[in-house]
Order: C-alpha cells, then sequence, then structure tokens
C-alpha cells in the first residue's frame, strides 16, 4: 500500500477496508503481513528511541494512523491520510475475516485471566475460526519458549497485545519464522475483548 511520511514514519495511505482486503489477499498468496497501529504514544516514543524507530522503518508491512493528530499532521503537509485506523476495531474485523475462512488465530497478551476471558469471547463470537493458543504477556523477550509455542501452533494471525515496544520487538523476532501470518500488536485491546 502506498505510504506518506509525517513525523518520520512511514504511513500507509489506507482505509481499514483497503487494509483488511489486502490482508486477506496476501494470507491467500501465502504472505504474511506485520501491520503497527501506531497511536500518538508510538510515534513519541519511536523519536525518543532510535532502536525502535529502526524497527519501525524496516519491520512492519504497514504502519496505520491511529490518531486523529496524525491525521491532522498529514492535511498540514497537504498528504492527507484517508482515516484512523485502531487496532482494536481491526482486530475486530480480522477477527470475523478468520472466522468467514476457518483461519488459525493466537492471542498473547494481557494478564492470564483476561487472555482466558479473551478467549473465550472469541470462541463464543467466532466460532468457526480455530483458535490455536493463548498466552498471558508476562514473559521476559528473552525466553525462546513463549516464541517457539507460538511458532509451533501455526497460526494464520497472531494478535499481540504485550503494550508497545514489547509487542513489536515479540513479532519482530517470531515473523521470520512466521512468514505467512498476519502479525499485529493490539495493546490494551484483551483487556476490553475480556469485557
Ligand atoms: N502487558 C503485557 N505484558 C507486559 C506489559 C503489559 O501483556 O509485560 C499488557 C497489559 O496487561 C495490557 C496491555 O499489555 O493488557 C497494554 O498495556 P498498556 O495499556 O500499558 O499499553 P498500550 O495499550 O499503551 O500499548
Amino acid at each position: 500500500l502506498p505510504t506518506i511520511e509525517i513525523l518520520g514514519i512511514n504511513f500507509s495511505a489506507t482505509t481499514q477496508a483497503q487494509l483488511v482486503a489486502t490482508v486477506d489477499q496476501r494470507l491467500r498468496d501465502g504472505q504474511g503481513t506485520f501491520v503497527v497501529t501506531a497511536n500518538p504514544e508510538i510515534v513519541m516514543y519511536a523519536r525518543a528511541h532510535p532502536e525502535y524507530a529502526k524497527l519501525l522503518a524496516t519491520q512492519p508491512d504497514e504502519i496505520t494512523a491511529d490518531g486523529v493528530g496524525i491525521l491532522l499532521g498529514g492535511k498540514i503537509l497537504h498528504t492527507p491520510l484517508p482515516e484512523r485506523v485502531t487496532g482494536y476495531d481491526l482486530m475486530l474485523v480480522l477477527l470475523q475475516q478468520a472466522n468467514q475462512a476457518h483461519r488459525r488465530v493466537y492471542l498473547i497478551g494481557a494478564k492470564a485471566a483476561v487472555v482466558a476471558a479473551s478467549a473465550a469471547r472469541v470462541r463464543r463470537d467466532y466460532p468457526n475460526l480455530e483458535l490455536v493458543g493463548t498466552h498471558d504477556g508476562y514473559f521476559d523477550l528473552s525466553d525462546a519458549k513463549v516464541a517457539q509455542a507460538v511458532i509451533d501452533a501455526r497460526p494464520d494471525y497472531v494478535f499481540a497485545a504485550l503494550g508497545f515496544p514489547k509487542q513489536e520487538y515479540f513479532l519482530s523476532a517470531i515473523r521470520p519464522k512466521l512468514p505467512h501470518a498476519f502479525l499485529m500488536g493490539v495493546g490494551g485491546s484483551f483487556d476490553v475483548l475480556a469485557g
């Protein structure tokens, strides 16, 4: 998807619907997609942390604008972005997509009780997708066992609710072993999904 640079980050000029269709087509073609929904906190954190800025410049396939301030920045620069695309909304639409296509989903992140409640909600509301694994988000990134468990589950979609920057570092680490999968950090979304 075409990109527009705002505050040093290459945002995808895409609507949520275009991105969802792109993800579906790429999954059909056996191609993975790593998405970051960049909110203002992420943008500011990247400005202060060169290592994270480098990750954002090199790892994600698509970075969406998750904030009206970012949209405003695009307008001021005369390079407007079509709309805000949030992690939570994108996750819900992609769960629907996974459900329709009977695809494999892994949920990782948040406290054990929260991810368990999120899993229960997913099983209830999206009965045709295959929930191939869940894990809480309180592990050390240097612990390769967690990454291996996700890889071994062969998910089509990994939703990682570890908060930033942990979720992006985790997804970057597993990505080479899951080249056909959709990967996205979803921040505090499981807390919402769990209800
Ligand atoms: N979280 C986690 N592991 C950690 C730190 C946080 O799983 O080591 C989870 C936390 O339980 C919450 C989510 O990450 O569900 C988002 O946390 P926060 O609101 O701090 O991050 P943001 O939404 O701003 O990315």
